[in-house]
């Protein structure tokens, strides 16, 4: 049988992709490498009794109207806003706790000037996100004639913003996060809160440039309606992905675990289908490619087909994003010395970074000794909120930690040590935490990789950077998600417009696919 399209990988975009190509009435095949789909956005057991999101562990970005066409809530999908958005402590036991509500007036103990800023940073910052928002609905221009239309209708978007947000989307574009924040901010917490951002998944200091932007990403989504909240996805990040995949099986997609791609196999410069690491070959029309660009230009297609120019700079694309990700059972809830007695603080996202200068120290620790030994570290308790993921009374933890060098030679040997550095910064803030802990699973960058097939273990597909974004992701000249062989598409992160649960890149390279763009 000769399939409509084959989709390589069942993470959450290459579902998303398939569901909208099945709804066009194609056949789709769907092959995943692992014994589950989801990618990164997984649901697994990693200690007896206790079940946590793997990898991505908080859901924010995806785009309510993906959300909305598969109809996720109806296959199942349940998400529960944060009460609190972030709390931080602070080394001298003093803390930040913002949302609910209640910034203003939080932010205000730490400086009335910074509280009184507020109101203008969230009304640019969000005057700017509005408009990147659209942009990441649209299928980037490329050189043809629809691109040429396309470049038109997003500079256009771009153009009518206000002079004081265009410099505002210059300087988030270019300028570091601590440039950025230094202009509306004087106080170390808040600055924190939110430079916490710009460095995750992104191998750098709040002083690099361009780190402001991947600040601006994080603020790109919206939960149950909220712009630029996060939330829980009862059942973890795999309950997102469980829905997607029942979508795709209602809407008629065929979807294959452990049937890793080992070719992509193409005739006289047309795609002609997939061939399997036992040897399996599949025919199709077209073929999308969910894994990492690298994987798939590199690894899986003949290099005959690719121009020895674009092959070399392929090799250069920028990748690894320096993250450390533990999941850790526990007995008992951690008492913060900051705020020792259980409440909502403990629902949010809890920032263990107090200021810029520290999330510095850390990325030249890692520079200079292969891993921080002071991370930054996010925790999430989701279990206070989902009681199906650890035993009665005990809870679980993510632990999203940075930064850890993706390139570290044997990480094999550093990971136990590495882990313990990220408990270490846990119970610098919260005395005992290290005695609660009943289980635990630690994924180095290189673990990231091998298990879920994330390039230098990058959380996004590539780094969030001005030379690997909007028509130049992955790279100039491949930004549409149109691959240089006939028939070959890239759906996953490594397109536009990124990394994040958000199913757009599936969705706009489905849109591509079907000339619907
Ligand atoms: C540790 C970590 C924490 C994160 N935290 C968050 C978060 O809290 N919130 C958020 O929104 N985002 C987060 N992210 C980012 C987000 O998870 C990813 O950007 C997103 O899941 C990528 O989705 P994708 O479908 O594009 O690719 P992936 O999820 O990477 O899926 C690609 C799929 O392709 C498969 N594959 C690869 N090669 C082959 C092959 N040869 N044959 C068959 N199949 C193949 C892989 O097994 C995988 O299933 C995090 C990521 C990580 C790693």
């Amino acid at each position: 049988m000769r399939w409509d399209a084959i989709i390589i990988g069942g993470g959450h975009n290459g579902l998303v992709c398939a569901w909208y190509l099945a709804r066009a009435g194609k056949r789709v095949l769907v092959l995943e490498r692992r014994g589950i789909v989801g990618g990164a956005a997984v649901t697994e057991e990693f200690a007896p009794g206790f079940r946590n999101s793997t990898a991505s562990y908080t859901l924010g970005l995806l785009d309510p109207a993906v959300s909305a066409d598969m109809d996720l809530r109806g296959h199942g999908l349940r998400v529960v806003s944060r009460p609190f958005s972030n709390f931080l402590p602070t080394e001298d036991g003093r803390h930040l706790l913002m949302g609910g509500g209640q910034s203003a007036a939080a932010v205000a103990r730490w400086s009335e000037k910074d509280a009184a800023a507020l109101p203008d940073y969230e009304r640019r910052l969000g005057d700017v996100a509005r408009v990147l928002r659209l942009l990441a609905d649209r299928v980037p221009p490329s050189g043809d004639a629809g691109g040429i239309v396309r470049a038109v209708e997003q500079g256009w978007r771009l153009l009518g913003l206000s002079p004081q947000a265009k410099r505002d989307a210059i300087d988030l574009f270019t300028r570091s996060a601590r440039e950025v924040l230094n202009g509306f901010f004087e106080s170390d917490p808040l600055k924190a809160v939110f430079g916490f951002d710009a460095i995750v998944g992104h191998y750098a200091s709040p002083d690099t440039p361009g780190s402001a932007y991947v600040l601006l990403h994080h603020v790109f989504g919206e939960v149950n309606g909220e712009p630029g909240a996060w939330g829980h996805a009862i059942g973890g990040m795999g309950a997102v992905t469980q829905a997607m995949a029942r979508a795709c099986e209602r809407a008629g997609v065929t979807i294959r675990t452990d049937a890793p791609v080992a070719r992509v196999l193409a005739d006289s410069g047309r795609i002609e289908g997939v061939e399997l690491a036992d040897g399996e070959r599949i025919g199709a029309k077209v073929v999308a490619a969910n894994c990492h660009p690298k994987t798939l230009l590199l690894d899986l297609l003949d290099p005959g087909l690719l121009d020895p120019g674009l092959r070399a700079r392929i090799g250069q694309h920028a990748n690894g994003s320096g993250t450390f990700r533990m999941n850790v059972a526990l007995s008992s809830l951690p008492r913060f010395t900051a705020l020792p007695e259980p409440g909502d603080h403990l629902k949010s996202g809890i920032i263990l970074a107090p200021s810029l200068d520290y999330m510095d120290r850390a990325f030249g620790d890692a520079r200079a000794h292969g891993w921080s030994r002071r991370p930054i570290v996010e925790m999430l308790i989701p279990s206070l909120v989902d009681e199906s993921l650890a035993p009665p009374s005990a809870h679980v933890a993510s632990l999203f930690a940075q930064h850890f060098d993706p390139n570290l030679a044997d990480w094999e040997q550093h990971r136990t040590a590495a882990a313990d550095a990220v408990i270490d910064t846990v119970e610098a803030f919260a005395p005992g935490f290290r005695a609660s802990i009943v289980g635990q699973l630690a994924l180095s960058p290189a673990d990231l990789a091998s298990r879920f097939g994330l390039v230098g273990g990058d959380i996004f597909h590539g780094r969030m950077s001005l030379d690997q974004l909007w028509a130049a992701r992955p790279v100039f000249g491949l930004g549409a998600h149109r691959m240089p062989v006939k028939g070959l598409w890239l759906c996953g992160s490594g397109a536009h417009p990124g990394g994040g649960v958000s199913g757009r890149p599936g969705r706009n390279c489905a849109r591509a696919m079907l000339g619907r763009v």
